[in-house]
């Protein structure tokens, strides 16, 4: 069975076909860039509604496929960005319903987890999922994706892009910061705050704010931010695995694509006996993450009416009841 997955939480439109052998058929994503500024929700859904058109062309080009082959089209339900939740499910429901296709709505944090799952071929992974508004340590028990560990306020992507904002880096920052970090060398002392298996990273970027306004190098300040704030997920990731006992350890989320993230956490994975693994160039938002979501609830049962579709913005991954 074809299944098409549109993704829509935040900035980038995400249209991703799979067969219902897990097997990529179409991965084609429209994001939207702010002029200035970080992301505007009314403004990202108005991109979402103004590319969806020729992102579900593009996609069903890419796959080889018309509409009527797809037999079952899910979207992004929750969390995320209300405005843009709400127009890419009313183009899901919209498909579903005319073309008389099941529908099923997907929690974006569980899909960035089922996507590595599916190319790692991992079965009971640790998760370190770090995403724009997320950071959270999570691990499937009795039913339910729990949450071990996460940040108390903002999530570590969305703290990197508001100091890039503040020192006139564009949007996203994450990346540019990255970049910055290899060319520091100089540790400057941050706050790194870590309660039990909860993390705070507002005062940090308070912090990398202020050193900056007192003439430091750029470049240091960031190799310092992510020295600190990947040394305190790999904190809690460590403490979760030693209690857990994982055997596995998945990253995941677009803050996943930082080598030294990678670096850091796969060190502690190894410290602990356990393997360690990253789903590539499908660690940030797409819709072939919603499709695999989707197929492993098609095959487990789960249905959804279109009552039931309505977004949730806050909606947690510890809400949802994982049958597949
Ligand atoms: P997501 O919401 O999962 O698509 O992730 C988006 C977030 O990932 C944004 O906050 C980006 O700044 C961040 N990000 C993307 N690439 C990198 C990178 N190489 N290093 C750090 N953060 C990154
Ligand atoms: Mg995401």
């Amino acid at each position: 069975m074809i299944v098409l997955g549109l993704e829509g939480t935040a900035h980038t439109l995400g249209v991703g076909v799979i067969d219902g052998d897990f097997n990529v058929l179409a991965d084609v994503r429209n994001s939207y860039t702010p002029e200035d500024g970080g992301i505007h929700p009314r403004d990202a859904s108005q991109h979402m509604s103004s590319v969806m058109r020729e992102s579900l062309d593009q996609a069903l080009d890419e796959a080889a496929i018309t509409i009527s082959d797809v037999g079952l089209v899910s979207f992004s339900q929750g969390p995320g960005l209300g405005p843009c939740l709400r127009t890419v499910a009313t183009a899901a429901r919209t498909l579903a319903l005319y073309n008389k296709k099941p529908l099923l709505g997907v929690n974006h944090c569980i899909a960035h987890i089922e996507v590595g799952k599916v190319l790692s071929g991992f079965t009971d992974p640790l998760v370190l999922y770090v995403s724009g508004a997320n950071s959270q340590v999570i691990k499937l028990r009795d039913g339910r994706y729990r949450v071990f560990g996460e940040t108390l306020d903002v999530g570590l992507g969305n703290m990197l892009d508001k100091f890039g904002r503040m020192v006139g880096l564009q949007h996203p920052a994450g990346p540019k910061i990255e970049e910055l970090a290899r060319e520091g060398s100089d540790y400057i002392e941050l706050p790194y705050v870590v309660k039990g298996t909860d993390m705070s990273f507002s005062g940090i970027l308070t912090a990398a704010y202020q050193k900056h306004e007192s003439g430091a190098r750029l470049e240091d300040i960031c190799h310092s931010l992510q020295e600190t704030s990947f040394a305190m997920l790999c904190e809690v990731t460590e403490r979760a695995l030693a209690h857990l006992k994982a055997g596995e350890v998945l990253l995941a989320g677009g803050v996943g694509y930082n080598k030294r993230l990678q670096q850091m956490a796969s060190l502690v994975a190894e410290e602990h006996g356990a393997s360690f693994d990253y789903p590539g160039k499908f660690m940030g938002d797409q819709g072939v993450m919603i499709a695999m979501t989707a197929l492993k609830m098609h095959d487990a049962g789960v249905t959804m009416t279109v009552e039931d579709s309505v977004v949730d913005s806050s909606q947690r991954t510890d809400s949802i009841d994982v049958t597949w």
